[in-house]
């Protein structure tokens, strides 16, 4: 693939959903990338042609040109820019064919912001020079693995849910500062889950008590309003 051209990696989002679409956008600008949409594969080609992206993320149902097509066209003229497709669950024959025409990756829908933020970058680490995430985090007594979703104190492993592994991942990425109910919500939830914010605190709940959390040793800080925040520096 091209070297990233800036700092800031280049995504093109193909995607007919318009409401996904926006959704995508707003969870992958903060995380540092600069995100380019198109509704169908024409237009996905014609963008592609004339502003070449690091990655395309690229829905397989499309009107008129389908992702598969879209896939086989950029292949076809040797693009070898990484493309991440995603599926419906239904279509999983598609998705087999998707990896055998060259796509990287694919995601189910409905699937989590922070999974396919972490996609896209495990996608760029593997196929370029960007930079190298880290697997291993370090936050006061705590080993947060990202590759086997593990958090161990000392040698006990805390056991933590999906849920509550998400959670902390949002948090310990962005140690001290404040994440809202719905930012954990948008970006630790599928995307079209519709999760109440008491839900929210019920899960942080949980995951405070598996961390030990309390009020001589406070890990995760409750803003009343604004949301939580991860105290503990992350290295
Ligand atoms: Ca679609």
């Amino acid at each position: 693939m091209a070297l990233p051209k800036s700092p800031s990696p280049q995504i093109l989002v193909v995607e007919d959903e318009g409401e996904l679409a926006a959704l995508i956008q707003t969870n992958l600008e903060p995380e540092g990338f600069s995100v380019l949409l198109a509704p169908d594969g024409e237009t996905a080609l014609a963008v592609h042609q004339h502003h070449p992206s690091d990655l395309i993320v690229l829905d397989l149902g499309l009107p008129r040109m389908g992702g598969l097509e879209v896939l086989r066209a950029l292949r076809r003229k040797q693009d070898k820019v990484p493309v991440l497709i995603l599926t419906s669950r239904a279509g999983s024959e598609d998705r087999v064919q998707g990896l055998h025409y060259g796509a990287d990756d694919y995601l189910t829908k409905p699937f989590a912001m922070l999974e396919l933020v972490a996609r896209i970058r495990a996608i760029l680490r593997r196929s370029g020079p960007a930079e190298v995430t880290k697997r291993i985090l370090e936050s006061g007594p705590f080993r947060i693995n990202l590759v086997q979703f593990t958090v161990h104190r000392g040698r006990l492993d805390l056991n933590l849910s999906m849920k509550e592994f998400r959670l902390l991942e949002v948090m310990t990425s962005h140690p001290g500062r404040v994440h809202s109910r719905q930012d954990l919500v948008n970006l630790a939830w599928e995307h079209d889950a519709r999760p109440t914010l008491r839900t929210v605190d019920k899960h942080i709940q949980t995951l405070r008590k598996k961390l030990g959390d309390s009020d001589e040793h406070p890990i995760i800080q409750t803003l009343e309003r604004e949301g939580y925040r991860w105290l503990l520096p992350v290295r």
